[in-house]
């Protein structure tokens, strides 16, 4: 952009000049235009280059959390999750925000030729979630990441589960803040409001004494409650929750699941109730689905492989007899 800019003030600078020999009824001469140019010693922006790498970041970013989600691996989702904290996050810093939810109702839209990987994200976001649900807030989302990732080295002993009735109501809070948030931008066109809303700009490490305050409630928060601000506040969540109503590709269940919670305690995002998933609150984190094809937990398949163990032994003592 520095670049781009130092280029604009010197192409500004030969029109001028150009003008004022104009005026003054001077012809500039071609050996003056030159030496100008000769002094010009900064680099034409190069769009290209930037432009291919930051594409072929994005492009190996989703490659890996696509290859992790298909592959089902714990260890490929939790470096798809260090990539989206460190890339996404501190080195892009550019997530899926409010301020993108409130372009879209202005209809606004950034220039495509310099913001290709924005498209991208975007185009991987929504068509994503309409194959299989909320696949940005399992893997890509810097701060769902984040948050999953401070999981894994809080004590257990220190969380605490909001009651059921409570949690049922609290999850709409999140689609308050979202219409709140839209309503409010309607009518004042203030997109800041996003900053008082969601925690992303933290990876920019650019804030107030009020917004740091903010955020370091809600990471102390999340302590106590699992992923808290991303099951009952935010709003991008609860836009892709919503979104992915219309997936296609959702998590089966067995008939067993109808007795069985070993998914539903699985479940860090409160998505699962008895044999339903709430496909609005699942993030898609393959917790669930791996219990669901083990072998050695899903009492789905432990019913099959007794079923099957009973009838090779009746072959058998059948055989011997
Ligand atoms: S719910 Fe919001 S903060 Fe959480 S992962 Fe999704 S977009 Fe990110
Ligand atoms: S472990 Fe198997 S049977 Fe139990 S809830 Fe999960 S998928 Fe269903
Ligand atoms: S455990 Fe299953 S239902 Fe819960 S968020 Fe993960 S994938 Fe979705």
């Amino acid at each position: 952009m520095r670049a781009l800019a130092l280029y604009t003030v010197k192409a500004a600078a030969l029109c001028l000049l150009a003008c004022a020999m104009a005026h003054a009824q001077q012809t500039p001469s071609l050996d003056d235009l030159n030496a100008l140019i000769a002094e010009d010693s900064t680099p034409m922006p190069s769009f290209g280059q930037r432009e291919i790498l930051d594409i072929a970041g994005i492009l190996a970013f989703l490659t890996l959390a696509l290859i992790s989600f298909f592959k089902k691996s714990k260890p490929l989702k939790y470096l798809t999750m260090v990539c989206a904290v460190g890339y996404m996050g501190f080195i892009k810093g550019n997530l899926v925000s409010l301020v993108h939810i409130f372009g879209l109702v202005e209809f606004s839209f950034p220039i495509f030729q310099y913001n290709v990987s924005w498209y991208i994200l975007m185009i991987f976001t929504i068509a994503s979630t309409v194959l299989w649900g909320r696949v940005y807030c399992g893997r890509i989302c810097a701060f769902g990441a984040f948050t999953q990732l401070l999981d894994q080295i809080v004590p257990k002993r220190l969380r605490f589960e909001l009651p059921r009735h409570i949690e049922r109501r609290a999850i709409y809070v999140k689609y308050v803040l979202l219409a709140s948030t839209i309503g409010y931008f309607s009518l004042t066109h203030d997109k800041f409001i996003y900053k008082y809303v969601e925690p992303f700009w933290m990876f920019t490490l650019n804030g107030t004494t009020v917004t740091w305050t903010l955020v370091a409630l809600l990471l102390l928060t999340t302590v106590f409650i699992r992923n808290f601000y991303c099951r009952y506040l935010c709003p991008v969540g609860a836009a892709l929750g919503l979104m992915s109503q219309l997936s296609v590709f959702r998590i089966k269940r067995w008939k067993q699941c109808n007795t069985c919670k070993l998914c539903q305690k699985a479940c860090e995002w409160g998505a699962i109730q008895g044999p339903k998933i709430a496909v609005s609150e699942c993030v898609r984190c393959d917790d669930c689905e791996i219990l669901y094809s083990s072998e050695t937990k899903c009492p789905h398949w432990l019913m099959i492989n007794k079923k099957r163990l009973k009838q090779t032994l009746a072959k058998f003592s059948s055989a011997a007899t």
